[in-house]
Formats: C-alpha cells, sequence, structure tokens
C-alpha cells in the first residue's frame, strides 16, 4: 500500500468553532478533512449579520477561556488580529432596579467581529459552503453522505465528525445507534429571538452592556462598545432563553412588538427605530453532565459541539479539539503532527 492510500479521509458536518478546531487539529496530524456546512460562511453560532451600513454581532456576545489549550488558542488569535479583550461598562437591572456588575471576568471577542475566529480557523482547510447534510450511511466500513442540493456525495470517507446542535445532530444520526440516542435526546437546547436595532432618539446611556434578570429579555449590549467594530450604532437585544423558547413560534412582528414593550420599560427610547429580528431554534443549552465528546470508534463516528460540553465557545472549541485527540489516538500506530 502506497502512502497516499493510507492517508485517513474524515468528513466534518457543519463548520462552527466545534467543526472548526477539530478539523484543524485533525489536519494537522496530516488526516485528510472535508467540511461541509449549510451556511453560507464559517463560524456558526458565532455570527455578525453585515448589512449596508451596519454590523451587529448577532449570536455570541462575547468568551472567556479558563482551559490553558483554549486560553492558547485565543492567545494565538489575538496575535493574528482575529480577536481581542473586550472591556465593556455593564449594568444588571433587576425589579425594576439598575446596579453596576462587579464582574471581574475577563471578555474576549472576535475583531473586527465575532466570525473572525472562524474565518481565521477556516484558512487552509477544506469547506464546502452551503451543502446541507441530509444523510449519512455506512457502506463496506466507509461513510457515504447525502446532501440536500447534489445527492450523493462522491467521496466515500473514513471517518464523520458531526459538528452540530443536539437536534440537527439528531436527525442525522439518532437512529444510527443507540447509544448516540441515549445521549442527544437528553440535551435540551432552547431558541433566542434576537433584535438588531438603531435607536435615532436614544440618549447613549452609561453602560455598553446589561444583563436582565427577571424580564423577557436577558441582555442588551451596543455593537460599537466592542473593538473595531465601525457604522452605525446598532444595539443587539437577546430575548431570555425561557421567554424565547415559550415564544419561538410567534411571528417576527409579535416578538419584536413584545420586546419592544420591555425595552421601554428599561428607558429605551424606540421611535423611529430600525429594527431587524432573528429567530434562533437552537440556541443555548448543553447535557447536564457534560461528556465532553462522543467517540464511536467502532463505526467512526463522532459527536461534538457546546451541547456535550457545558454549552458556550470555549466548550464547543474545547469538545472539537478533544474528539480530533480522540480519533488520532484511536488510529493504531498514531501519525505524528505534520
Ligand atoms: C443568541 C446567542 C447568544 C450566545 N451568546 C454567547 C455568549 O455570549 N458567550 C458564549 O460563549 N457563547 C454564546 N453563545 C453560544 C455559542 O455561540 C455557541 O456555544 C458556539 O458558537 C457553538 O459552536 P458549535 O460549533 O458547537 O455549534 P454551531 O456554531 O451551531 O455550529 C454548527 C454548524 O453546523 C451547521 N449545520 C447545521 N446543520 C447542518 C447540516 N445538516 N449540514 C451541514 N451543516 C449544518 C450550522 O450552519 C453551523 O454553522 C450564544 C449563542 C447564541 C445563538
Amino acid at each position: 500500500m502506497n502512502s497516499s492510500t493510507q492517508i485517513k479521509k474524515v468528513a466534518v458536518v457543519g463548520a462552527g468553532i466545534a467543526g472548526l478546531s477539530c478539523a484543524v487539529e485533525l489536519q494537522s496530524f496530516g488526516l485528510s478533512v472535508d467540511i461541509y456546512e449549510k451556511s453560507r460562511g464559517p463560524s456558526g453560532r458565532m455570527s455578525t449579520r453585515q448589512m449596508p451600513e451596519w454590523s451587529a454581532d448577532h449570536g455570541a456576545q462575547y468568551f472567556t477561556a479558563r482551559d490553558p489549550r483554549f486560553i492558547e488558542a485565543v492567545e494565538e488569535w489575538i496575535k493574528n488580529g482575529v480577536a481581542d479583550i473586550w472591556r465593556p461598562r455593564i449594568r444588571v437591572f433587576e425589579d425594576m432596579v439598575w446596579r453596576e456588575s462587579h464582574s471581574q471576568e475577563i471578555r474576549y471577542v472576535g475583531t473586527p467581529n465575532m466570525n473572525s475566529p472562524g474565518k481565521f480557523l477556516a484558512e487552509g482547510l477544506s469547506i464546502q459552503y452551503d451543502k446541507t447534510i441530509s444523510q449519512i450511511d455506512r457502506r463496506k466500513d466507509q461513510w457515504v453522505l447525502q446532501c440536500t442540493e447534489n445527492g450523493e456525495i462522491e467521496t466515500a470517507y473514513d471517518f464523520v465528525v458531526l459538528a452540530l446542535p443536539a437536534p440537527q445532530g439528531s436527525a442525522l444520526a439518532r437512529d444510527i445507534d443507540p447509544r448516540i440516542s441515549s445521549v442527544i435526546d437528553t440535551a435540551q437546547m432552547k431558541g433566542c429571538w434576537t433584535m438588531m436595532a438603531h435607536f435615532p432618539h436614544q440618549v447613549p446611556p452609561e453602560y455598553d452592556a446589561a444583563f436582565i434578570n427577571g424580564e423577557s429579555i436577558s441582555w442588551i449590549c451596543q455593537n460599537t462598545s466592542k473593538p473595531m467594530r465601525q457604522g452605525r450604532p446598532i444595539w443587539t437585544i437577546h430575548g431570555s432563553p425561557t421567554w424565547s423558547q415559550a415564544n419561538i413560534e410567534l411571528s417576527k412582528e409579535e416578538a419584536q412588538s413584545q420586546m419592544l414593550d420591555c425595552l421601554e420599560k428599561l428607558g429605551f427610547d424606540y421611535r423611529d427605530a430600525e429594527i431587524s429580528m432573528h429567530r434562533w431554534r437552537y440556541a443555548s443549552g448543553a447535557l447536564e453532565h457534560p461528556i465532553h465528546f462522543l467517540w464511536l470508534g467502532d463505526i467512526s463516528l463522532g459527536l461534538c459541539g457546546d451541547w456535550l460540553n457545558g454549552g458556550r465557545v470555549e466548550g464547543g472549541w474545547l469538545s472539537g479539539f478533544q474528539l480530533a485527540e480522540a480519533i488520532i489516538e484511536s488510529q493504531e500506530s498514531a501519525p505524528s503532527r505534520t
């Protein structure tokens, strides 16, 4: 057997932070990796909406870094100009009272946008965008993928990694193996209504962001307070997980109207506001007891994503990274990093 036939092929489904970190690590050990992503670009929920006159991070707002491996990755992003520390003035609103937040947490954001670290990781990876994987089948010890847009994908893969939110992973894999359904069915992910808005009559408040407790809204943030943001001042406003999930089937107009009622309570002047709404069906949620990732070596199938590892950006990145390490270790003679 020549060396090229020995190179293992991996299909990663999903180019969010988990799929990207997994792919980078697998590729660095010499595996051949193809990523399939249903959207037009990388980063998944670490996303930024780009409009002609403004842009706004409408998924993840910031991330923290506690694990040394993730800290190292974030330092690399900072060195390459795709992330930076954000030092917002933060307030808390609860029981109709505003107070200062005394949190000392170090918060990072992508620069110039939240999707910049994902774009950075995507450089040098083989990613096919606008490809929604609709089915995966195991045939003769290999995986064959079907995609909604083009039918069966020609390449057969030695390994498949599903780097997807639990419900989307479930649609592809829950019937393949009971070990998958038993994990995936216990993850309860909640939706999130997000409003991006320009308030022309709003006097800029003396805070950059605020946690709102006990209301339909849970977070408000001035995007331009983050490093390297340009354009019209835009607020990103998230509905709380509980309110959003209970109201996820509302029309955009109805959800907007309820969120504006809450903003009025917070003292916002929303006359003549320009508003864009986004419905996240699977925004947050994680297993009660994190398992980091799921690797089924006997059928060469792995699952990673934030929901397996505590939720959030750091959990997602680590989940993908750790799954890659497990796949590499599972090889009889582990290849060395190239
Ligand atoms: C509104 C909101 C606010 C948040 N705030 C924060 C925060 O402040 N701090 C924080 O740390 N985290 C926050 N998060 C969570 C954070 O964004 C996620 O934890 C992290 O981005 C998850 O990464 P992931 O790779 O696991 O999943 P995702 O980013 O969801 O990536 C999955 C990818 O798979 C793709 N995909 C799905 N189905 C298919 C298919 N069938 N075929 C091909 N591709 C497919 C999707 O398009 C997506 O790109 C927030 C999330 C949301 C939505």
